[in-house]
């Protein structure tokens, strides 16, 4: 006789097994207007400084070969985004099930 694990504990939230699954689990990014998640400065001679929070796995899909950066919410940024420094694209980030892969 063997003890059964009960099933709660085989099915992990979604995106928990996402992330530990490293081959698959692919983001889906749908490209965003940089002007609905960046606050732009009203004097265009302003710099616009970004604060990154590293790298990620995804690739921009217009580069291809750009690591996207990640941005978090901060003064000038209203949401978590994915950003390509290359081609200065912003796109949002979830997994083919819908859940959104950038809210913490
Ligand atoms: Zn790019």
């Amino acid at each position: 006789m063997s003890l059964r694990v009960s099933e709660t504990y085989a099915h992990p939230p979604e995106h928990a097994t996402c992330r530990r699954h490293h081959a698959d689990g692919n983001l889906v990014l749908v490209e965003l207007s940089p002007q609905a998640v960046i606050d732009q400065p009203r004097d265009a001679s302003v710099p616009l400084e970004l604060l990154t929070f590293g790298s990620v796995r995804e690739t921009c899909p217009k580069c291809q070969h750009t690591h996207l950066q990640l941005v978090l919410r901060q003064s000038s940024v209203r949401v978590a985004h994915l950003f390509c420094a290359d081609c200065e694209s912003c796109f949002d980030a979830h997994y083919s099930n819908g859940t959104p892969a950038l809210t913490i």
